[in-house]
């Protein structure tokens, strides 16, 4: 089932989401709707606080070539165990925050652990766009935004396109 999906600003999307126990139907199922709310957006990558549930899971999949095979990742409790000195920038976007995009600086190489839909504990190093994205969705679990690596005036201009963004959004 498809859910909505917040928009900033949002107190939901500040908050630090608590680690998931056991890895139940009801998550499982949780994790198949963030997965569909993500593909039909469309995007790269979704975490549970954009839904408005406050628990450590996140979905992605930056599969973007034609054609090729999709990979949807559901992570539960995923964490960066190590970093490369290496950095990356890319021009990030959020389905939180339609339509705006800034570069971000990340490590271009990160490890992750997480807790797969089967309660097994995974890891593997991830690269390029999938390091990028990976990063960007752990924040949303901490309540931070990629908009929070911009000097404040383009934050706070980002801030109040989204303000006007939502009040057209409510009148419509
Ligand atoms: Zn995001």
């Amino acid at each position: 089932m498809k859910r909505a999906i917040l928009i900033h600003p949002d107190p939901r999307l500040k908050k630090v989401c608590a680690p998931v126990a056991d890895i139940s139907d009801e998550l499982r199922t949780l994790a198949d709707d963030m997965l569909e709310t993500m593909y039909d957006a469309p995007g790269i990558g979704l975490a549970a606080p954009q839904i408005g549930v406050l628990d450590r899971l996140i979905v992605l999949d930056c599969v973007k070539e034609e054609g090729a095979a999709a990979r949807p990742l559901v992570m539960f409790n995923p964490r960066v165990i190590a970093a490369s000195d290496e950095t990356n920038v890319y021009e990030e976007g959020c389905l939180s925050i339609p339509e705006q995009y800034a570069e971000v600086t990340r490590p271009k190489v990160v490890d992750v652990e997480w807790i797969d839909r089967d309660g097994n504990l995974q890891s593997e190093a991830f690269d390029g766009l999938w390091a990028t994205c990976v990063q960007h969705e752990i924040d949303h679990l901490d309540g931070k935004l990629f908009i929070d690596y911009l000097k404040p005036l383009k934050r706070q201009m980002i801030t109040r396109k989204m303000q006007k963004l939502k009040r057209e959004r409510a009148r419509a």
